[in-house]
């Protein structure tokens, strides 16, 4: 039997971590999944604990070692991707961080980030971002400033800042990599994403030294081993890019224009837009795709807050729905002319309008209306929101023109219709959803020589489902006016 090459890809998500053996052709060979706990120890606090996330690592990465070598297959690496901007500070000496990784979602930092929000202008130039306690700087300013000790171990040098990607790499290697790569590094407001560096300027603003600071790689390059004891044997960490990133190299999302779009819980997309940093008018976010061979590729970002989300509230919160799948055929029972809006602002509005304030609205009910109407009310609304999106995308400069989905909520064939419907374009649903573990694991391929290059990549992806636009344009236009008439609405409520 001849031996095939596998990649094993480290996927640390928010709520848990999993490892997978992919072959090289995308199929996955095996898995494991452990979730882990969730800290709340104040209002607007998240905390993960790093021993927990580093325990559930090595263990969900023995088993799918393990089982891949049962079916016969060599694994040549390591691919990792994380959750971005969560933040952990540890003593290089000892190995052990003096606190708890402070997850992205922590607003533990909101009153520092107002006080200075007069630079937002100054820093978004430099690094894409807005001044929010969701990227990594404020908070690794808390944990310098609130951790006793912190600071006298930083002027010593012994003292290192990482997001996950980091930690797990330190902790894999033995402490001898302290290391990052560019994706990550972009979501720390730390880092200048035009010039490829840590920021003097940023690193005052936020009062961090830079010898905390790891060193920022490419996303497929030399990352370091694994210490031979943890699995075996040494295998070398390859690839690394943050979750959303991940997903970018996973869909293939390889030329300017191509758009991806994660329909979990939110909705996150990313669009390639070359090697030009393109800066949003419309609070979408600049950040760095991924870098490979010295060639740097942006994206614009922007985010939906609440997609599956809202199909949990009528299952779980108003009983509308026994099961997410129910919504597919309640939207197909209706025509267009329904008469039903929902401007989903249960947790705020994003992008294009970041008004957090916002509440969620349902605009044209009549004694008529029925679960199917919320059904498809809720499904539209990711839709639409979606097409907001892709505006602001294309009047920033670059027009999308494939859209390349995948997420739990996308299993509903009638949405992705409407999605083609509402934005015009080509979706593409892939056979393999785990797109964002896939990512990294191609990422590590391209370093180790496994694909010769993103073409190579490329060709393995295999497409399920293909959506084409098969709508009436004055029906469209009518919808997406009625919808602008309900944001509007929406928004002058929230700001009474
Ligand atoms: P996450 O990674 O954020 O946990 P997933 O990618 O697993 O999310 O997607 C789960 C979400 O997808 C849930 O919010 C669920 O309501 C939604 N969902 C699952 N199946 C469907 C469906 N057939 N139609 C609409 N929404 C769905």
């Amino acid at each position: 039997m001849s031996t095939k090459h596998g990649i094993l890809s480290i996927d640390q998500g928010t709520t848990s971590t999993r490892a997978i053996v992919f072959a090289l052709d995308g199929t996955k060979i095996s898995s494991a999944q452990k979730e882990f706990t969730q800290f709340y120890p104040d209002n607007g606090w998240v905390e993960h604990d790093p021993e927990e996330i580093w325990k559930t690592t090595v263990e969900t990465c023995k088993s799918a070692l393990h089982d891949a070598q049962q079916k016969g297959i060599d694994v040549k690496g390591i691919g990792i991707t994380n959750q971005r901007e969560t933040t952990l500070m540890w003593n290089k000496e000892t190995g052990k961080p003096i606190y708890n990784a402070i997850v992205w979602q922590d607003g533990r930092t909101a009153e520092f980030c107002n006080s200075i929000k007069h630079k937002e202008e100054w820093l978004a130039a430099k690094t894409g971002l807005l001044l929010d306690p969701y990227f990594s700087a404020s908070k690794v300013k808390w944990l310098l400033d609130e951790v006793d000790g912190a600071r006298q171990l930083a002027s010593e040098g012994k003292l290192a800042f990482g997001t996950i990607d980091t930690f797990l790499i330190w902790r894999l290697t033995g402490g001898k990599s302290h290391v990052t790569d560019t994706t990550n590094a972009s979501r720390t407001n730390l880092f200048n994403i035009h010039e490829l560096k840590w920021d003097s300027a940023l690193l005052d603003l936020f009062d961090v030294p830079a010898s905390v600071l790891p060193k920022v790689l490419e996303c497929a390059d030399d990352f370091g081993h694994t210490e031979a004891s943890l699995f075996g044997k040494s295998l070398p960490i390859a690839g690394v890019a943050g979750d959303q990133q991940a997903a970018l190299v996973g869909q293939c999302c390889f030329a300017p224009g191509d758009l991806k779009s994660t329909y979990g819980t939110g909705c996150f997309a990313l669009l390639n837009t070359g090697s030009k940093a393109l800066q949003s008018k419309h609070k979408l976010l600049t950040t760095i795709g991924y870098s490979i061979n010295g060639q740097t590729t942006y994206a614009l970002e922007g985010s939906i807050f609440t997609a599956g989300a809202n199909i949990q509230w009528l299952r779980d919160g108003i009983g509308v729905i026994n099961d997410a799948q129910e919504s597919q055929a309640l939207a197909e029972s209706l025509d267009y002319d329904h008469g039903v809006v929902l401007v989903p602002g249960f947790a705020g509005l994003g992008a294009p309008h970041w008004e957090p304030d916002a509440r969620a609205s349902l605009y044209g009910m009549t004694r008529g209306t029925s679960q199917a109407h919320f059904a498809r009310a809720a499904l539209e609304a990711v839709c639409y929101q979606t097409y907001d999106l892709q505006q602001a995308m294309a009047s920033d400069g670059i027009a999308s023109s494939k859209v390349l989905v995948d997420g739990g909520m996308v299993a509903n064939d009638w949405l992705c219709q409407f999605l083609s419907d509402m934005l015009q374009v080509e979706i593409e649903r892939p056979k393999n959803m785990e797109t964002t573990a896939i990512g990294a694991a191609y990422l590590a391929g391209l370093k180790l020589g496994l694909y010769t290059d993103l073409a190579d990549i490329a060709s393995h992806k295999k497409i399920e489902k293909r959506f084409t636009p098969n709508i009436n344009a004055n029906t469209r236009k009518k919808l997406l006016k009625r919808w602008q008439k309900a944001v509007d609405a929406t928004l002058a409520f929230s700001r009474n």
